[in-house]
């Protein structure tokens, strides 16, 4: 069976920072080393909604207030789409000002509120002064059951519930009850830098703001979104196959070696 995925990069010219191209790139490359066909489709604001409908995995990634509010403008035209296909599962990254879209809004600094898409009970503020910079290490558990075991070598796997990347942003992001972070925070700031907690998972998506890029570093987080289209696409169960993750984990560790 000949897979294909289409992967829908919302705003590649606008939201893309801090390496986060480099998501693409990792989860181009992991697919086509299993045989998997991929097309890149950028999700622009000439991009039509059936256009959108079509992707089956979806990437965001981070940006400047001023991009952010270029962006929300053009995707209060697209919510309905958007927020039915990430509630009817459509497996998606969405990173810092991404993971902030998710929410209900994001007030700037100097008071400005852009509204967002509302999927994820959370909210965004920024006050101003101490932007939160640096490399940071989580813990996530719970979400590595719902992945295919068989592509983690055990070696991945001991090491797989820290996730690492960098962060930097001035909102400090705050979940309602419900919502179930993607991780805690063992060092750096995370969502607040206050309650310990890092991004968010909601059905398929994860919202962080690890950028760095995430993904290289993180293979598992890669192939979970993969194996989690495939399944969706094509309503099997997904076994991807194990791929050679030593270069990957020496970046991982790299990092972990930089904030011990
Ligand atoms: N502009 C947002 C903030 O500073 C998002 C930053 C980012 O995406 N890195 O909170």
């Amino acid at each position: 069976m000949k897979y294909i995925l289409t992967i829908g990069w919302l705003y590649p010219d606008l939201m893309s920072i801090y390496g986060d191209r480099g998501n693409i790139i990792a989860l181009t490359k992991r697919c086509e080393w299993r045989g998997i066909h991929v097309e890149v489709k950028p999700i622009t604001v000439d991009t039509t909604l059936s256009e959108l409908r079509n992707a089956d995995l979806l990437f965001m990634g981070g940006a400047q207030d001023r991009q952010q509010t270029i962006v929300a403008k053009d995707l209060l035209k697209k919510k309905t789409v958007l927020s039915t296909m990430i509630e009817t599962g459509t497996p998606g990254l969405y990173i810092c000002g991404g993971f902030q879209f998710l929410g209900h809004y994001y007030k700037e600094a100097d008071g400005s509120i852009i509204e967002q898409l509302g999927v994820l009970d959370v909210y965004t503020e920024n006050p101003g002064g101490k932007r939160l910079i640096g490399n940071i290490a989580i813990e996530v558990d719970g979400l590595w059951p719902m992945a295919n075991s068989k592509t983690i070598s055990n070696k991945l796997s001991a090491i797989s519930q820290l996730v690492v990347g960098f962060e930097n942003h001035g909102g400090r992001t705050r979940l309602g009850k419900e919502v179930k972070p993607l991780g805690k925070v063992i060092k750096g700031y995370g969502s607040n830098a206050e309650d310990h907690t890092e991004g968010a998972v909601y059905k398929n998506s994860i919202g962080t703001y690890l950028h760095g890029p995430i993904l290289p570093k993180n293979p598992i987080l890669a192939d979970w979104l993969i194996a989690k289209a495939l399944e969706r696409k094509y309503k099997t169960a997904i076994t991807l196959k194990t791929l050679d993750d030593s270069i990957e984990l020496l970046a991982h560790d790299a990092i972990l070696k930089k904030i011990r």
